[in-house]
């Protein structure tokens, strides 16, 4: 499928966003989309995730203690009970193959482009890419990603996250958060819980549809999708429910 049709599937909206209302009344409708369809492309079986933190600003504290907390989270993440729960969608744990900050200029807009261009900078040299690999990039504050060239629009506006794929290799942008409505409804103050409810969102769909072409309901909707908006817990970190085929969101 070419890019640009599959908006709702890679995003995660902010809370006002129309089309997230579209997905809430769709979840409590007569006719939900149901169970995520297998439509045969390959998932991430044993993701190995590699953290990008795009900009010098994450290395100076209190940035640096979001990264290592960040890193913290996808370690605890990638090897929880929540995490085996995506076995019925041929995904097990997976692991963090390794992380880095860049010294990328980071101005007050980013481009989707400009993201690709360090995703095939880093798999051309220090990431080795393998069938399993996703790139997760975190953007710093007062940085708004443009994505509108794949038809994701922009932070904070359209979507809070997003994931694709570029030259193969499976991404996830990860900007962070300035504005209200990506923020946790409990919490709403917190920008690390906030961030590490859409990250499991965006890392879930990763994997078990990494390029687009593997579990997606009848209306597109991914694993995350069906279940946008939600929060439970993982320990002592904020989490969003998946959709567990048979079971719903949980
Ligand atoms: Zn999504």
């Amino acid at each position: 499928m070419p890019h640009g049709e599959q908006v709702p599937l890679k995003v995660v909206l902010p809370r006002d966003h129309p089309r997230d209302k579209q997905i809430r009344a769709a979840l409590v409708s007569a006719k939900p989309p149901g169970d995520l369809v297998n439509h045969g492309g390959p998932v991430l079986a044993a993701v190995e995730l590699a953290t990008v933190f795009v900009g010098a600003a994450w290395d100076s504290s209190p940035l640096s203690t979001m990264r290592d907390d960040l890193n913290a989270f996808f370690d605890a993440l990638l090897s929880s009970t929540y995490f085996d729960r995506l076995s019925i969608y041929g995904v097990g744990r997976g692991r963090r193959a390794g992380t880095q900050t860049t010294t990328d200029p980071t101005p007050a807009t980013m481009t989707d482009q400009a993201l690709r261009a360090i995703v095939s900078r880093l798999t051309a040299g220090q990431i080795t890419p393998n069938a399993d690999t996703l790139v997760a990039l975190f953007t710093p504050p007062g940085t708004v990603i443009d994505a509108t060239s794949i038809g994701a629009g922009k932070t904070c506006v359209d979507h809070c996250a997003y994931h694709d794929f570029a030259d193969g290799v499976a991404y996830a942008a990860l900007p962070y958060f300035d504005c209200a409505g990506c923020l946790n409804v409990s919490a709403p103050k917190d920008v690390f819980a906030s961030m590490c409810r859409v990250a499991s969102h965006e890392i879930c769909e990763a994997v078990t549809d990494p390029q687009l072409t593997a579990w997606y309901a009848s209306d597109g909707e991914e694993i995350g999708d069906l279940c946008n908006g939600t929060e439970t817990a993982l320990g002592k970190y904020t989490v969003q429910k998946e959709w567990i085929n048979g079971k719903g969101c949980t």
